[in-house]
């Protein structure tokens, strides 16, 4: 039986990217229904919400949701819709797969990482205050309740994958209480599993060795802010935003989406690189036991990066979004 998903099609190149990635789980043969709705900025400025009810309603019932990036506008009286989504729906695992591929020259090879960002705390909390004219205090919040679900999803994710590393990245040596508190609770949750091997690393140290040697890196786990900051490090390392697909899982619900944003000093130019986007909608495959079809528009992906003839400008091609899109559909048949 097909199951049905929500998508939400975003702001700037997030319409361009969804429509293409729908072509193509539609060519793959998915086993999917659809509900769409447009969400974000755009939609504010026309109809007065940045996600209306029934786009909420639709997440609600159908449980998963195929998110493409929305502008988040700066200045007071905005949340981030994506914190938003992750505080409400508790989708406190972000994990953000960054591999090399052969198709794609940088100065970086083999990389092989998984990012595990802990995603409804720390500073995302979103508590400043105004002390006086001149002073903000920003709250960063580390619960163990949070810290240990996702130490333990990292380590867990390790045993399935047959991954060998787990390293912790935090900044204890000053955030003494806070990242403390995360970091002896992986420490904690490292005896448990005596056949993965265990490191932690401080976030300052972790961004110069991750560009020196990232082949060290396996699995990273750490709170919020850092994994933001590391996972588009580990995407530079890869050959950029394009390519960066990830998960945001909780117990109940699950979302998809590419790491980057909406691309405004792109959108509308069909230039946009739809291949994180729809990594992000294999992950989805594969968490909906589609996995065959997961795998088939994985392989024709790969074919047409290593033929490397149809590439979107960002990995130095000069085929539209489109095109990109009919090569992966000649490959699929
Ligand atoms: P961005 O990720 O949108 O863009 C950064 C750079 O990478 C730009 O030069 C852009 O053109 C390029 N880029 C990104 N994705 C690309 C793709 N698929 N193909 C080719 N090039 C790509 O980051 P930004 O400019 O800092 O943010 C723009 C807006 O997106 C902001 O409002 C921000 O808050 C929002 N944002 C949303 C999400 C999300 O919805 N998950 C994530 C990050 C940022």
């Amino acid at each position: 039986m097909k199951k049905t998903v929500t998508v939400f099609k975003g702001d700037g190149i997030g319409p361009e990217i969804t429509d293409c990635v729908l072509e193509i789980l539609q060519a793959a043969g998915a086993e999917l229904d659809y509900e769409i709705y447009n969400v974000g900025e755009a939609e504010w400025i026309k109809n007065g919400a940045l996600i209306p009810e029934e786009a909420y309603a639709s997440f609600d019932r159908n449980h998963v949701l195929l998110k493409s990036p929305i502008t988040t506008p700066i200045g007071h009286g905005f949340r981030s819709l994506n914190v938003t989504l992750r505080k409400k729906y508790d989708l406190y695992a972000n994990i953000r797969p960054a591999k090399s591929n052969i198709a794609v020259e940088t100065p970086f090879h083999d990389v092989d990482m998984v990012i595990f960002r802990e995603n409804t705390e720390d500073l995302y909390v979103g508590v400043e205050a105004q002390i006086d004219e001149n002073t903000v205090h920003a709250t960063k919040i580390i619960t163990r309740k949070a810290s240990t679900r996702i130490i333990r999803d990292a380590f867990e994710y390790a045993k399935a994958h047959g991954r060998k590393k787990v390293t912790c990245v935090h900044k204890a040596n000053i955030l003494k209480m806070s990242d403390g508190l995360f970091l002896s609770i992986f420490n904690e949750i490292a005896k448990e599993y005596p056949e993965i091997e265990h490191n932690d690393k401080i976030i300052d140290n972790t961004c110069m060795q991750m560009v020196m040697n990232p082949n060290q890196f396996d699995i990273i786990v750490t709170p919020n802010l850092y994994g933001d900051l590391l996972s588009d490090l580990a995407s530079g390392l890869i050959g950029g935003l394009g390519l960066l697909p990830s998960s945001n899982l909780g117990t109940d619900y699950a979302m998809f989406e590419a790491v980057h944003g909406s691309a405004p000093d792109i959108a509308g130019q069909h230039i946009a690189n739809p291949t994180a986007f729809l990594w992000s909608a294999c992950m989805m495959l594969e968490h909906l036991d589609q996995r065959e079809c997961a795998a088939k528009i994985r392989k024709a992906v790969d074919a047409v990066l290593e033929e490397g003839t149809c590439l979107t400008p960002d990995l130095h091609g000069t085929a539209t979004t489109e095109m990109y899109r009919d090569a992966i559909i000649q490959k699929l048949n």
